[in-house]
């Protein structure tokens, strides 16, 4: 097959309670990229893409794509920057057979609350009914009506945590060029459940309630030539209409089967909904609970400030509550604090200072702590990636900084970076199963992160943009009930979004 297919898009998750937004500066640092610099990209959506196209013989033609880690809402400039730079590329690209997006799904811009279906009609718009376009997605995204209606196919990632982005990119691609041969006639269906749950027990390798509705949807996918089944377990962190979880289909022309399969898989999700609830505890009780195990490193889990799910990172309600009742136990503590890492690098290593540290970028979520320390470590906060969404990517935190108050380590980074295994503490030379206590900043990364090391972990309740327990959230876009903010709502039946119907052109 010789067609030309633009590849490019636009990466982020957003989070609708965080005060940060995402400029262009947050992209920039990550990945923007075009032409030669696009097509060189041979890991992540992207790699498996261009891989899967070279293979068939197609010819990738570099639109525009950029990442950056999650935040706040990205800033309208910048989301008009970002557009506009991904819809020239499109109208300079020359004669294409189709376009593959790689975008995330729960992206949202101050301009554009529901980000990749804002620019869904956009590139639809350029390229033309005719043209065959497929997307893939995170499986947190927030699937609405308009990416239904203006793509062709979605196609979500798998794996949380999310080890498949090659894979999925190169599903993408293989669903194209299906599509391109006049094989693949894509009908989606989106079934949605009222369910707003953090991602704590999301995990899809089995056992797990998220694992079950995976197995299951793999198992049926497997059994009836469908050509795609993805449970979706939606970022819960936008404050947006319509909200909830469940199953997306794509079948081969089979509208009603595609109807019906989504509507019973997302009745299962739905039957999930209590299990998907997680348990927290407060920092004292895991504390307490945490000198009780013998040796460590205890994780204590502060979801509620995930970098990863568009926190800030600059919570300190887990350093406070180690600084006053485990001083003299060792811990590891990640804030994200630009102010206070410039501090630590103007005075230099081995001085003795004193910060009031935290809650600066996101005040809302509680109050600055005063520390006492020693700078022991200084870093330019760059490292690369091993493994999952942004393997062999640079990670950019910044001016970075260790400070020491006693056996405490203080990891102060100016940016909020994506927590994968180890990497940051890896730069700093700071080796997590040598402290008592490791305060691990997301809701499902550490398991992997700390696996065979951790003697124990909780899950905490501590204030934050990204909380464990949706109920601590302020929403106010959702039309009617959900769980688990009203424990016995109950649904009649999945709401069912439908694509429309095309006339796609295929390549000879
Ligand atoms: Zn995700």
């Amino acid at each position: 097959m010789s067609a030309r297919v633009g590849v490019g898009g636009i990466f982020i998750e957003c989070n609708h309670f965080t005060a940060q937004f995402a400029d262009r500066a947050a992209f920039e640092r990550s990945e923007w990229l075009a032409g030669d610099a696009l097509l060189a990209k041979d890991t992540g959506v992207i790699g498996g893409m261009l891989s899967v196209l070279r293979d068939a013989g197609c010819e990738p033609v570099p639109l525009f794509y950029a990442s950056a880690c999650p935040s706040g809402a990205v800033e309208a400039e910048a989301f008009d920057e970002l557009k506009n730079e991904l819809l020239e590329c499109l109208a300079d690209a020359g004669e294409l057979g189709g376009v593959l997006l790689c975008l995330h799904g729960a992206g949202a811009a101050v301009n554009a609350p529901d980000l990749e279906g804002d620019l869904a009609g956009a590139v639809r718009d350029k390229a033309g009914e005719a043209m065959p376009i497929v997307c893939t997605l995170d499986l947190h995204a927030h699937v609405t009506f308009e990416m239904l209606e203006h793509m062709d196919a979605l196609l979500a990632w798998e794996t949380y945590p999310h080890e498949d982005a090659f894979e999925t990119g190169e599903r993408g691609a293989r669903a194209l060029i299906e599509i391109l041969a006049g094989r693949l006639k894509p009908v989606m269906a989106m079934a949605k459940v009222p369910v707003l749950v953090s991602a704590i027990h999301g995990q899809t390798k089995p056992p797990g309630p998220f694992a079950d509705v995976m197995q299951e949807a793999k198992r049926l996918e497997g059994e009836r030539s469908l050509f795609s089944v993805n449970p979706i377990l939606v970022h819960p962190y936008l404050n947006m209409p319509n909200m909830g979880g469940g199953v997306l289909v794509v079948t081969n022309d089979d509208e009603s089967g595609a109807v019906s399969l989504a509507k019973r898989l997302a009745k299962r999700y739905w039957d999930k909904r209590v299990e998907l609830q997680p348990e927290t505890i407060s920092p004292s009780d895991a504390v307490r609970r945490g000198k009780l195990v013998e040796d460590g490193p205890v994780l204590l889990v502060e979801t509620a400030d995930c970098c990863g799910g568009g926190a800030t990172g600059d919570s300190v309600h887990t350093l406070r509550t180690l600084l006053s009742e485990a001083p003299e136990q060792s811990a590891i503590v990640p804030v994200v604090d630009p102010a206070a890492a410039q501090e630590a690098h103007s005075a230099g290593l081995g001085q003795v200072i004193r910060l009031r540290l935290g809650h600066q970028l996101d005040p809302q979520w509680g109050q600055p702590v005063k520390v006492e320390g020693v700078v022991t470590r200084l870093s330019d906060g760059a490292f690369i990636y091993r493994g999952g969404i942004w393997d062999g990517r640079a990670g950019d935190m910044g001016r970075t900084a260790v400070v020491a108050v006693g056996p405490i380590q203080i990891v102060i980074s100016s940016n909020a970076t994506y927590d994968w295994m180890t990497e940051q503490y890896d730069l700093l030379d700071l080796s997590p199963a040598d402290f008592k206590y490791v305060v691990a900043k997301n809701p499902m990364n550490y398991q992997q992160a700390y696996a065979g090391v951790m003697k124990a972990a909780y899950v905490l309740d501590t204030p934050g943009p990204t909380p464990a327990n949706t109920n601590a959230l302020p929403y106010t876009a959702m039309s009617s009930g959900w769980f688990p903010a009203e424990p016995e709502h109950n649904i009649a039946e999945p709401e069912v979004l439908v694509s429309r119907r095309r006339n796609l052109r295929t390549t000879p």
